[in-house]
């Protein structure tokens, strides 16, 4: 067996939902919305499956998608993308992030990587050969600062794999830390492969800032986005690649032996979604905020803390303040069995060192959900009332 996989855990999100089901707890720990997601986009997919064509489709995508996704991100994020060239459809972000590390890099290749980091990041480095660097990002500013930069990169540096806006800490990257960061790509030679998944979940008025719209970057970028998170419909695995043509020729190859292609009615129905009006897209954020200002307001009220979130479906909660005694995954477990609500210990998104004092809840749920979560998390907060609310 494999030694990277072979001693790994089965995943916290994995693991919580499984939690969740066994106490019939409120489940604001895997990142899911419980809307079924758009029904015209669903529909375009049943219509797809019913009538259209369900065999093998081109290996980089139908040309509807890559057209689609070029047509989007011009729009939205200001990138001009060659449909033919530069744009790669994937299974998800998941495929996408394991086919850039095996196709970018040799064994011993240094990889930077900010942690808490998502999940799957570290195995993928691993398992492709990388020398993980890690960037340590601590609450409650989660920056990115140049001394922690200089500590990471070194002349083996191949690699960097960034997330903004970023899971857990729900932070949206300010421009000039992603100033920062391009600016010790460009200088290592490095290439910046970019997980912005959550690209179009960002509030109060932000807009998302590509990693290939930042001087210097188009030619050693790549840009990873996922309709799951555009759509809330997570378990739809359809994900992009963008990146300048000479990276795309071995991100392909690499795609070419992982899945090769993705289900072609999915990928007409993504493409018909990426079509819709600004509209849509405005609700769907204005619909997430009013959702987190909900959560937000309901932890403030019971006085359990709470760190500012400015895009994702997620928000953290400080449980220091509340000297309970407990760490995160203790924390957590009090939650899910006692309680009857999920959520994920952030210490879990750390490889080394972990930050063992937060606490991720999920506020893409009903109303309904939010305050049922909520009247549970009343008799949590009771106890520790005295604390934060003298
Ligand atoms: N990257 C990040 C940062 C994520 O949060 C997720 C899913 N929550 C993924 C990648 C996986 O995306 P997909 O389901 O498209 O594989
Ligand atoms: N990305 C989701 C989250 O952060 C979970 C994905 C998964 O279950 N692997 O909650």
């Amino acid at each position: 067996m494999n030694s990277v996989f072979a001693n790994l855990p089965t995943t916290v999100f994995e693991t919580m939902s499984r939690l969740a089901r066994e106490h019939g707890a409120v489940n604001l720990g895997q990142g899911f919305p419980d809307d079924p997601g758009p029904e015209d986009v669903r529909a375009a997919a049943a219509e797809a499956v019913l009538n259209g064509w369900n065999q093998y489709p081109p290996m980089m995508g139908t040309p509807e998608l890559r057209h689609a996704v070029a047509r989007h991100y011009a729009h939205w994020q200001g990138i001009d993308l060659d449909p033919n060239a530069e744009i790669m459809v994937t299974s998800g972000a998941t495929e996408a992030l394991a086919g850039a590390l095996l196709a970018l890099i040799e064994p011993g290749d240094e990889v930077v990587l900010f942690q808490p980091l998502y999940d799957a990041y570290l195995p993928l480095v691993q398992r492709a050969g990388g020398v993980p660097r890690l960037v340590r990002l601590t609450p409650p500013h989660w920056w990115l600062t140049e001394e922690a930069l200089a500590d990471a990169f070194t002349p083996r540096t191949r690699l960097v794999l960034f997330n903004n806006p970023h899971n857990p800490t729900g932070r949206v990257f300010e421009a000039d830390e992603l100033e920062l960061l391009a600016d010790f790509c460009r200088r290592s030679g490095a290439v910046l492969v970019s997980d912005e998944v959550w690209e179009h979940v960002v509030f109060d008025g932000r807009r998302h800032v590509s990693v290939l719209s930042l001087p210097g970057m188009r030619g050693r970028a790549v840009k990873i986005g996922s309709a799951g998170k555009i759509f809330g419909m997570t378990g739809w695995k359809v994900g992009f690649v963008c990146a300048a043509p000479e990276l795309m020729r071995a991100l392909s190859k690499a795609h070419q032996f992982l899945t090769f292609t993705t289900p072609p009615s999915l990928q007409q129905a993504v493409a018909y979604g990426l079509g819709k009006q600004d509209g849509w897209f405005e609700a769907m954020r204005a619909g997430l905020q009013r959702s987190r200002d909900r959560l937000e307001a309901g932890l403030s009220a019971l006085g359990l803390p709470v760190l500012p979130t400015a895009g994702t479906y997620f928000i953290n909660m400080d449980i220091a303040p509340l000297e309970t005694g407990l760490d995160d995954e203790a924390f957590c477990r009090l939650l899910v069995e006692r309680h009857g609500v999920a959520a994920i210990p952030v210490s879990a998104f750390y490889a080394q060192a972990p930050v063992r004092n937060v606490v991720r809840f999920c506020f893409a749920k009903a109303d309904a959900t939010l305050d049922a979560a909520l009247s549970r998390l009343a008799a949590v907060a009771e106890p520790f009332r005295h604390v934060s609310a003298p």
